[in-house]
């Protein structure tokens, strides 16, 4: 199934291929940057995620090891998705703030919480 996702004012919109991950799964992750936010995020190959606004809309902040981009709007400030590369595979991955999914039912999202503060 595909999603629709967007920030708040709708100047960061994309599509997102549900099936390319899980929607219905998130982690709540308590790092210094994830537990200001609240997002709920869930793990997407960057393929599944298109981009359907310009990219120059988004803005990007990175940190600590500044190998995780994570993008936010610079009208609402809502922050949609990151993008970082899988360790292990050299991937490109997307956290999608499944927050951002209007059609998702976040009462049935099973949330794992996550120690990123440790790391
Ligand atoms: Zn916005």
């Amino acid at each position: 199934m595909k999603y629709q996702g967007s920030c708040h004012c709708g100047a960061i919109a994309f599509d997102l291929d549900g099936d390319a991950g899980k929607v219905d799964e998130a982690i709540d992750c308590n790092c210094s940057m994830c537990r200001r936010k609240g997002a709920l995020l869930a793990a997407f190959p960057r393929e599944a995620l298109t981009l359907t606004t310009p990219e120059t809309e988004m803005g990007t902040y990175t940190f600590n090891k500044h190998h995780i981009q994570h993008h936010f709007c610079p009208k609402c400030g809502v922050a949609p998705f990151s993008e970082a590369e899988n360790p292990k595979t050299g991937a490109r991955m997307m956290m999608v703030n499944l927050r951002c999914l209007p059609e998702v039912d976040l009462s049935a999202v099973k949330v794992t919480h996550f120690d990123g503060a440790s790391y």
